[in-house]
Parts: C-alpha cells; structure tokens; sequence
C-alpha cells in the first residue's frame, strides 16, 4: 500500500473518506465501462513535486524557467504517444477529454458552423453537440444515429446525412457504442463534402493502443482521446494529429483553452505509456474484449436485449425494460450488491435520459484485476439473480457477501 502517512497525520478528516474509498474500490465490482484502476508507478507519478511547477508553452518553448527537467517528462510523454498511436503530431496537456474536444472544435472550426455527431442517446458523448453542452450551444450540430434494427452505424445513412448537411467536420468515436468503427469509410464521406475528420477514442484508445481495434490515427485528421478509460492512465486527454495541423492544435490548447499544464499528471501520462508499449498489455487488452465478448453471451443466454446483439469492444448496452425495470433501478439495486454500473440511454429509448431503459456495462477495471471468463460468468450470475429478485434483501445481502469475497482474491493494483 502507498504511504500516506503524512496525509492521515496532518488530516485525518480527508483520510478518513480517502481510506473509505479505497476499502469501497478494494470490495466492490467495478463495472463502470469509462473505470480502470492504474498501476502504483502511475499513481506515484501523480504524486510528485512536478505538480509545484508553472510551464505554459511546450517542451524548449515555455514562458516561465526553470522547466529543463519538465520538458524531459512531457517528451517522453509525445513520444511515446507517438508510437503507441502512430501519430505525427501529439499534445499531451489537455486537462481531461471534455476540453480536449473543446480545444479540437476551437483548432478546426468557427463557432456557428455545422458539426456532423452521433446522438447522446445513440452512444455519443455530450461534447458531440448535446444542446446543454457548450458544443451544442456554440457549434451548429447535426447528428447522425444507430440503426433502430441492427443497432449499429448505418454508414449509407451518415453519407446520405453528410451530403445533405454539408458539415465542416464529421465526429467519429463514442461513448456507449459496442462495434467497431469504419473509420475509413468516415474519411472517405468527409473527403466527399471536404470536411475535417474528428475521431474521439476516449473509451477504446487502450483496445486500439494495443493493436486490437482499428486505429483512426492515421488516416483522420485530428484523433482525441482520455488517458484514464481502457488506456489505464491518469485522468488527463491527449490530441493527435496530423503535422500539418499541429501548429493549429498547440495553439487550440495553450494559449487557446487553457493556462499551465499539470505536469505532474503529464509525467504519469507518460509512465501510462510506457505501461501500454508493453507486451503484457497487449494480452490485457484482448482478455478485455474476450471478457465482455462473454460478458454479452452470457446477457443474451439469460433473455436480455443486448444492443446490437454483442460487443467488439470492452462494453455493452443492456435494455432492462424486459426484466420489467428501468436502468436506473438496476443500477440502484447492484450498487446495493456492491456492483457498480451506470444507467443508460437505448437507441430511441421511450423513457427519459435520468431514468433511462439501459445499463452499460463494461469490463476494464475488473479485467486489471485479473478476472477472467469464469469470474465474468458469476458476475452475471449475480447481476441477473440480483436484477430477477430484487425485492428479497438477504438475497442481495448474499450476493453483495460473494462479490466481495472475489474482490477480495483478485486485489487492486494500486492498493
Ligand atoms: C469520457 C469521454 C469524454 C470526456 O472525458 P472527460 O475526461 O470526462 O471530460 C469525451 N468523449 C468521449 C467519447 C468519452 O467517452
């Protein structure tokens, strides 16, 4: 366990909920498809004095001294960005993925003009133009959807829907989609019309890091992604593209979006990377998708609607509305078993967003655990014997005693 006795001698009140969340992370199931638990390098990298230090500006160009060593962090950062995702051009400063994509938006196009995003409640994520965004309020967005029968992209449809609505930019990339993406067939529309290609990778960049999925870098024209989801990093973003964009999008970040970069954060983005060229990773991220591949089976074996029938990816949407509740109450009744997940939207849900029909369900974090296919198979054992009697409380006190008790045998890494 890391040492945190400074912290618990000079505070204990914020201990005190530091070490509660620790027991919760070391007992609980995370099934939360955006969570992952880092490695202790990478948490300890988050802890170091590189965080006292003011350096706007970029690796041999910043506006403060003193950043020699700085510099150091933040190219091997790029670097190894840059080999992970064959990418020419990386900024590593973008504070998180939300304003990564503002800084995209505000590299590439003019408040006002037409975006091309998949709906929220199809898979997108809000800074794909949800009207209580700032996307959706400063950009004008159009969206595009998933097949109502198929659940999956109709790439016929987003042609007929780029042509039409001419955007200057087509966003690829989402948040509850479970198939892979044909990136080269975006690019091709967005050659077509001449628009910009967008992709954002926020959830799969770890699965493409590792060669599993395709991987948009090097065909779109600018590529944003989280470092905390499946890349198993600290919270923070990162921006690739390509060299002929690069000055655009350094200037997007910093002076345009934001002040100081967080190096301390940016020295673990780089200890991530690091982590995410090894070998091991590569199996880490295939045992991810073999899991939620099963993960999905398993769903559909017991008689659930899993959208589009299946995963390519580390997660899925599931209807509950056949199990006769909503979204919202299975995720209240597993987080009573110990089970976390988070409620979702279904393509054309009649219920509305804060009470949707779906749950997502991803296996990121409890594949850095170390479970496999016989973990995953008694978890939705759990899940469905929790969600097929939810009103009998020592049967969800018992399944709350099992989940538990395998936590317990596969440990977190950074605890
Ligand atoms: C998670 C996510 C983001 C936002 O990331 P934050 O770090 O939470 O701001 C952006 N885009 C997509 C597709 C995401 O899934």
């Amino acid at each position: 366990m890391l040492n945190y006795k400074n912290l618990s001698a000079q505070d204990p009140e914020v201990m005190a909920a530091v070490k509660k969340e620790m027991v919760r992370q070391a007992e609980e199931m995370e099934l939360i498809a955006s969570e992952n638990y880092t490695s202790k390098a990478v948490l300890e990298a988050m802890g170091t004095v590189l965080t006292n230090k003011y350096s706007e500006g970029y690796p041999g160009h910043r506006y403060y001294g003193g950043n020699q060593y700085i510099d150091e962090a933040e190219t091997i950062a790029i670097e190894r960005a840059k080999k992970l995702f064959s990418a020419e051009h990386v900024n590593v400063q973008p504070l998180s993925g939300s304003p990564a994509n503002a800084a995209v938006y505000f590299a590439f196009i003019k408040p006002g003009d037409k975006v091309l995003g998949l709906r929220l409640d199809h898979g997108g994520h809000l800074s794909h133009g949800h009207p209580i965004n700032f996307s959706g309020m400063l950009y004008n967005f159009t969206q595009y959807e998933v097949d109502s029968e198929t659940g999956k992209i109709d790439m016929e449809k987003v042609r007929e829907t780029a042509l039409r609505e001419k955007p200057k930019m087509i966003v690829a990339g989402y948040s509850a989609y479970a198939r892979e993406i044909e990136w080269q067939k975006f690019k091709d529309i967005a050659d077509e019309i001449g628009a910009f290609t967008f992709a954002d990778i926020a959830h799969t960049a770890g699965l493409i890091a590792a060669g599993e999925m395709n991987n948009p870098v090097p065909f779109f024209d600018v590529v944003s992604t989280t470092t905390h989801k499946t890349l198993r990093g600290p919270r923070g973003a990162i921006i690739m593209c390509k060299e002929k964009f690069a000055k655009q999008v350094d200037r997007a970040v910093f002076p345009g979006m934001q002040g100081g970069p967080h190096d301390h954060i940016n020295a673990a983005k780089a200890v991530a990377f690091g982590e995410a060229l090894r070998p091991e990773f590569k199996e880490y991220a295939k045992q991810v998708i073999a899991n939620a591949k099963l993960m999905a089976e398993e769903f559909i074996k017991l008689g659930y609607r899993v959208i589009s029938n299946g995963t390519d990816n580390h997660l899925m949407v599931v209807d509950m509305t056949a199990k006769g509740l909503s979204g919202k109450e299975a995720e209240v009744i597993l987080e009573r078993c110990g089970i976390s997940v988070s409620r979702s939207t279904i393509p054309n849900d009649p219920n509305p967003p804060m009470n949707p029909s779906g749950v997502r369900f991803g296996t990121p974090a409890v594949t850095t655990r170390g479970m496999k296919q016989a973990e995953i198979k008694k978890i939705v054992g759990w899940v469905n014997a929790a969600i097929e009697q939810k009103d009998e409380s020592e049967m969800l006190e018992n399944i709350k005693t099992q989940v538990k008790e395998m936590c317990l045998e596969f440990p977190i890494p950074s605890i």
